[in-house]
């Protein structure tokens, strides 16, 4: 039995096509030269493929750029003025929608939505009231619906597993009720991936040849892994969820049925529950009752004495955490997104104290790792980074765009 399937001409047409589109959008403006030495691919091939994106109205040519020996090429670059996708987040606590274009950048400010505790089927339905309003509000051409998802997200089935503190979620096919009243495609994916995916497609060019890997340290933990640009999903597209990967044997038992769970000890929440037990013990701190986790972090970064050692605590068991992602995936660069990002480089500092604890330099030095560039959530725009992903694959779905677009 063959491991993979052969490639046919058309399968290696798609192939040149997206790989075109990537370079695209990873060098923002470029030359047709440009694009056939990065691709390997001939000048002639590029010429045809640029023409098919110009004909589709994806790509436009945008003046001169200065060449070698004071030659000037024609510039070309991803239409960003009519054609975007739409980006959804779902959280366990708000709902993020609006509309994003093919290089990340917002088109139109998103619209974000408390809602804590509500129904899953309350939330969808607001959810589709609000696409419909980010549609009707803008005049763009629009692809793709990009949807990012809280986990365990069993990515075949298009099913949500268990979201903590938010049940239901697990009888709700979110892509069959979109798709139910929108006629694009719909893409889902785990929020880590949309993250580790935004980071490959918008920022970390250079590098989307290694392992990257995007962790989200929020109410829970989860980390988003792309190897040579790939997404490593397991087989059931569970991989990366690493909140549920044990710090500690006989630790405290998790609603995963696993005890001492990396999220039970290091997420937003375990830190906001001890700052609090720490609060009502009558240790001293400027926090008041009823804090939030905005005013905790703004403690910490203010160095109250007790938020402080709350957060060194909290920070030396996610360093636990990431020492085991370094040893099992041995990342290039690991970028820290979601709510304890906000913390901002103090967190990085603290974690480089315990990484660098490693007898091997070797090891310690060779991972970058650093803050999310997309602020303040990089599943929003990763949102967005899964729809473009999934059109850049199947360019067919541009050849009748503008018809099919939104509604
Ligand atoms: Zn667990």
């Amino acid at each position: 039995m063959a491991a993979t399937k052969g490639k046919n001409l058309e399968n290696i047409q798609q192939m040149n096509r997206t790989l075109v589109l990537k370079l695209l959008q990873q060098n923002k403006i470029c030359a047709r030269s440009e694009l056939s030495k990065q691709s390997g691919l001939k000048q002639a091939t590029i010429t045809n493929i640029i023409n098919d994106f110009i004909a589709w109205g994806i790509v436009e040519e945008i003046g001169f750029l200065e060449g070698m020996r004071g030659r000037r090429s024609i510039a070309v670059t991803l239409e960003r003025k009519r054609h975007c996708v739409a980006a959804v987040r779902i959280s366990r606590r708000y709902f993020m929608v609006g509309l994003v274009d093919f290089l990340g950048e917002e088109v139109s400010k998103p619209y974000k939505e408390n809602v804590s505790g509500q129904a899953p089927e309350m939330i969808i339905a607001k959810i589709k009231r609000t696409i419909k309003r980010v549609i009707a509000e803008n005049d763009k051409i629009i692809s793709a619906i990009g949807v990012a998802v809280p986990g365990p997200y069993f990515y075949k089935e298009g099913e949500i597993g268990i979201i903590t503190d938010a049940p239901g979620w697990e009888k709700v096919s979110i892509k069959k009720e979109l798709e139910q009243d929108f006629s694009i495609p719909v893409v889902v994916d785990h929020d880590a991936n949309a993250g580790v995916l935004a980071e490959c497609s918008f920022r970390e060019t250079k590098f989307s040849n290694d392992t990257i890997i995007y962790l989200a340290v929020g109410q829970g933990i989860g980390a988003g892994i792309s190897y040579h640009g790939r997404i490593i999903r397991g087989s059931l597209g569970i991989a990366g969820e690493v909140g549920h990967a044990s710090i500690n044997a006989n630790g405290i038992k998790c609603e995963c049925g696993n005890r001492g769970c990396l999220t039970l000890y290091a997420s937003s929440r375990a830190f906001m529950e001890q700052a609090e037990r720490e609060r009502s013990s009558g240790k001293k701190t400027m926090l008041k009752e009823g804090f939030t986790l905005d005013e905790l972090i703004e403690a910490t970064v203010e160095k109250d004495k007790m938020a402080y050692s709350v957060f060194k605590k909290i920070v030396y068991y996610l360093s636990v955490g990431i020492i085991n992602i370094i040893y099992i995936y041995n990342p290039h660069t690991l970028i820290i997104g979601d709510e304890m990002a906000a913390i901002g480089p103090l967190l990085i500092d603290e974690i480089m104290q315990n990484v660098d604890k490693l007898k091997s330099k070797r090891i310690a030095e060779n991972v970058n790792v650093r803050l999310s560039s997309f602020q303040p959530d990089p599943a929003y725009i990763g949102a967005s980074a899964v729809a473009i992903d999934h059109l850049f694959k199947n360019t067919e779905l541009f050849d009748s765009a503008e018809e099919r677009s939104a509604e």
